[in-house]
């Protein structure tokens, strides 16, 4: 049976917002789904309360991270049993590269982009000193990657959509030509789970991660999801042996044994709180079609590009123009950026700024609508309009932007 139709006012429904408040960050910290705090309540009460440690197997804690795995599988175009949840995405992203550089012994080259972003190439430096043999990172232009992909390429390491810009690599074509020279993907899902149809198998993706905090609504600090190809299940060893992707952790062996398939990615002991709120959250993404979600976006998106252009000619459109090759967010570069997201934020709009001069937007159909990108470009012309940017106190950088 065909899905019906996405009930956007009912996903809309499902959400905590504050009044008066437009929140276009969404692809930073999504908000907090209504189901949410009872669902983790219950995994405190009575689940951590009554059962105590009986929870692992009772309350089905420890088999969590592949059973939202297989949620998130059937939501990103991947096998079941290709998928397993926790630790962070800097932590998978270090895992993915380090297995797939293992299945390329003979080659020395992580080919990324400029535009990726920075702990995905602060990882691979890492890894690549630890490594010692000679690996390095190579970075270029974003529109110069395939380019430069070579039979010396062990691992092609990319962003879909970039973090600041929105602009959306090409997977599918990539991850071909990557496989025409021999080379590795990993597919880093930050900016593209919950934000446009992900398809890795017909990809053909070798590796992918992503986060659960941004569009997937999941909370602060929730955790990771990490993909490994069937092709290279049995083949592929994690870098960080941790007891719980070990064949039989309770056996407490003295040495180590990878644990069946993308099991093995798993490190050390899962988040049983977070992975409550994530379960939640999926619960919500379970009713929403992702070519349904692409659609609402792009008529986001495309309205607010032609209002600001409308009513702010101070601001310069930073994404792709053409919708099919940005993601669900928009961003414009203005040189007092800063200054203006905090005017912004300061009237209720929250989106946020990345440096050097990014004024960075997220659409999220589940509950953001046309009222709000209306409302949004309203209050943003009218600051520009009154320069209500030139203050003193919205010039003050903070710590986190
Ligand atoms: C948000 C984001 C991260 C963050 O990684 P964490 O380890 O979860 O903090 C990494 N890579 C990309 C591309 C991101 O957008």
């Amino acid at each position: 049976m065909p899905k019906p139709h996405t009930d956007f006012d009912w996903t809309r429904s499902q959400f905590h917002l504050p009044d008066g408040m437009i929140y276009l960050d969404g692809n930073s910290l999504g908000p907090l789904p209504v189901a949410t705090p009872a669902r983790v309540a219950r995994a405190m009460e009575p689940e951590w309360r009554d059962m105590l440690i009986g929870g692992w197997v009772k309350a089905g804690w420890h088999l969590a991270p592949e059973r939202l795995g297989d949620r998130i599988a059937a939501m990103i175009g991947a096998e079941p049993g290709h998928v397993v949840v926790g630790d962070t995405l800097s932590i998978k992203i270090y895992q993915a590269l380090a297995a797939a550089l293992a299945l390329r012994p003979e080659r020395r080259v992580i080919l990324s982009d400029t535009g990726n972003f920075p702990s995905d190439l602060y990882m691979a430096q890492g890894l690549a000193e630890t490594l010692g043999n000679g690996t390095r990172l190579v970075t270029v232009a974003p529109e110069e990657v395939e380019a430069h992909i070579s039979d010396e390429v062990a691992v092609l390491m990319l962003t879909e959509v970039d973090y600041r810009t929105g602009r959306r690599h090409d997977m599918k074509a990539l991850t071909e030509t990557a496989h025409e020279h021999g080379a590795l993907t990993i597919w880093d899902l930050a900016h593209s789970f919950g934000a446009l149809p992900v398809d890795l198998a017909s990809c053909g993706a070798d590796f992918a991660a992503g986060c659960t905090y941004k569009y997937i609504n999941a909370g602060p600090g929730a955790p990771a999801f990490i993909y490994v190809a069937p092709k290279h299940a049995a083949q592929a060893q994690t870098a960080l042996q941790g007891w719980q992707g070990h064949a039989t952790p309770f056996a407490f062996e003295h040495d180590y044994r990878p644990a069946f398939e993308v099991t093995r990615m798993r490190v050390g002991t899962p988040p049983v709180l977070q992975l409550a709120a994530l379960e939640a959250a999926l619960d919500v993404w379970e009713q929403v079609d992702f070519e349904d979600l692409r659609a609402r976006s792009i008529v986001l998106t495309e309205r607010f590009i032609a209002g600001v252009e409308a009513r702010c000619p101070q601001l310069r459109l930073a994404s792709p123009r053409d919708p099919e090759a940005r993601g669900s967010q928009v961003s414009f570069h203005f040189e007092e950026g800063y200054a203006a997201m905090q005017a912004l934020i300061a009237r209720g709009v929250i989106g946020d700024f990345r440096a050097p001069d990014i004024m960075r937007f997220g659409f999220t159909p589940l509950y953001i609508g046309e009222s709000e990108v209306d409302g949004a470009v309203g209050i943003l012309a009218e600051i520009m309009s009154g320069k209500l940017w030139d203050r003193a106190e919205y010039k003050v950088k903070a710590i986190i932007t």
